[in-house]
């Protein structure tokens, strides 16, 4: 990737700047993950959290006043997926919309064929590929953040989307370095995709969310909530699918989370 000169020397700028020690406490009080990054890790996040606070608009909707805490709860989660890449830190994305928590969207609604109807759908977050926004339930955010053992973690899927965007086009595939990565990664998540489909369609539980058979989209956003949340279990029983996400994310989850906590749902 290649960014301007002028955005590269302010973001180095931002991540020089000293951390406010209250930032750091928010991270360590609200992001379970976080207490068991290694050091240079907590301080890389921390550098990435300022770059995000200052590029990104947060709004408070449906009544909600912003606060430290909700900001530097959402940023820090939204950033562990930047850790040891380069990255150019959402570049789709312009505002995040937090609700105190589930919300009621209205719009178009795709029911069939050429057929839309006007639906109201119940939420917890949100984010297209054109929207420029991603919508988040505060609720839902910190209780992602507090619990990372229970395979769900709202702001991780949300920003799993926005990563997917980056290429432009929304297919489940987020910009890969390398030829052979793009093969490896497509063979990967076809056949895995393909095994989630037949156990839905089977009626058998599976540890990977089967929200995940919608789409490639999401089933890349709910593989990379399993990833970060269980992932001894995803390594265990999908390997390979395991390998992809760790060589994407530059990351091994199953070093900060502990295999006694990890729960297993099945
Ligand atoms: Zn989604």
């Amino acid at each position: 990737m290649v960014f301007g000169f002028l955005t590269s020397r302010r973001r180095a700028g931002l991540r020089a700047q000293p951390v406010p020690p209250e930032w750091r406490q928010i991270a360590e009080r609200n992001l379970a993950i976080f207490r068991r990054l290694s050091p240079a890790d907590q301080e890389e996040l921390l550098q990435h959290v300022q770059v995000f606070v200052a590029e990104k608009h947060f709004e408070g909707c449906g009544g909600l006043e912003l606060t430290d805490e909700i900001r530097i709860t959402i940023a820090a989660q939204a950033c562990l997926l930047l850790l040891h890449r380069e990255t150019d830190y959402y570049p789709r994305l312009r505002s995040i919309l937090v609700y105190p928590s589930g919300y009621t969207a209205h719009g178009e609604h795709h029911v069939e064929g050429g057929i839309w109807e006007e639906a109201a759908e119940d939420r917890l977050g949100h984010t297209g590929q054109r929207l420029r926004a991603l919508v988040l339930a505060w609720d839902s955010a910190k209780h992602g953040a507090l619990d990372p053992t229970d395979g769900e973690n709202l702001v991780l899927h949300e920003f799993a989307h926005q990563l997917d965007f980056e290429d432009a086009s929304t297919n489940g595939t987020p910009v890969l370095e390398s030829h052979a990565e793009y093969l490896a990664w497509g063979r990967v998540m076809n056949e895995e995709f393909e095994a989630l489909r037949s156990a839905e369609d089977a009626g058998e539980p599976t540890l990977i969310d089967q929200y995940g058979t919608e789409n490639p989209a999401e089933f890349f956003a709910v593989v990379t909530e399993a990833f970060f949340e269980r992932p001894h279990a995803l390594r265990r029983r999908h390997p390979a699918l395991y390998e992809r996400l760790a060589s994407f994310y530059r990351q091994d989850p199953m070093r900060f989370v502990p295999i006694e906590q990890e729960r297993e749902r099945l």
